[in-house]
């Protein structure tokens, strides 16, 4: 088990590193996030003894599990999931720096008053749904910028950049627009020039579809089956619960 995660982060970071170099780019300017749903706190814990730093959890349950076993190996915590306002405080307990799928103005205001009573700050991302299916989660496109904009008046949010789940299929195109799209919001929300924004960071881009969004600019991509193996659950699971929490 040991060697086939150590193989499977080297031939990422080599599926990295060609992707940026066929697109020009710098492969210090992509980040790898490892995304740890269903992986036990032992597989988690070789890859962070093996160079790995940044990883992220869909559940704040599975967040709390692993937190004992993995606070002795440094590293980073983000939150990539649908996140319920009444998890918020194990959120901030189980030390996440950053929250990716922020997505409604109701799940903002929440953070923002318990960030205010605990005198902290988070950084987060807006998520957003390009790719138009009910299923996902994230802000329609068109919402996304007056979203950005309610969301900086609360000064305990740093707006750090967008992510979004790219469409699943194997047709490259119809993947690569999703990517483009979030590209075209980023650069809208730039030329915005809005207080308290910052738009450096765009994640995008998964096992299948990683080397298609470093070619349209992601800065942070989110890899778990291509290190960690197939799951047992379908992610629709994760992605698909709870859909009337969304208001
Ligand atoms: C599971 C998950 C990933 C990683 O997906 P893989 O296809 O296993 O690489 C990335 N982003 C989010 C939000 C996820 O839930």
């Amino acid at each position: 088990m040991h060697d086939e995660i150590i193989n499977n982060l080297n031939s990422i970071l080599n599926r990295i590193e060609n992707a940026c170099i066929a697109a020009n780019r710098d492969p210090d300017t992509v980040k790898l996030l490892l995304a740890t749903k269903t992986v036990s706190a032992e597989r988690i814990r070789i890859a962070l003894q093996n160079g790995q730093t940044l990883i992220a959890e869909n559940k704040v349950q599975e967040l709390k599990e692993k937190f004992d076993v993995l606070k002795d190996s440094k590293h980073t915590n983000h939150f990539i999931g649908h996140l319920q306002s009444n998890k918020i405080k194990d959120i901030l307990k189980y030390e996440v720096t950053c929250i990716q799928s922020v997505d409604r103005i109701s799940l903002a205001e929440k953070l923002h008053q318990k960030l205010q009573l605990e005198n902290k700050s988070m950084d987060i991302f807006i998520q957003v749904n390009t790719s138009g299916e009910e299923s996902k989660f994230g802000a329609h496109p068109d919402e996304t910028i007056s979203l950005i904009r309610e969301i900086a008046q609360l000064n305990t949010l740093k707006i750090k950049g967008l992510m979004t789940i790219g469409l699943f299929s194997a047709e490259t195109e119809k993947v690569r627009h999703c990517f483009r799209l979030l590209k075209d919001i980023q650069q809208q929300i730039i030329s915005l020039d809005i207080p308290n924004v910052e738009m450096t960071e765009l994640s995008m881009g998964m096992s299948n579809d990683l080397e298609t969004a470093i070619e349209e600019g992601a800065t942070i991509i989110r890899v778990g089956t291509a290190v960690f193996g197939q799951r047992m659950y379908p992610d629709s699971y994760y992605w698909n619960e709870n859909k009337e929490d969304k208001k």
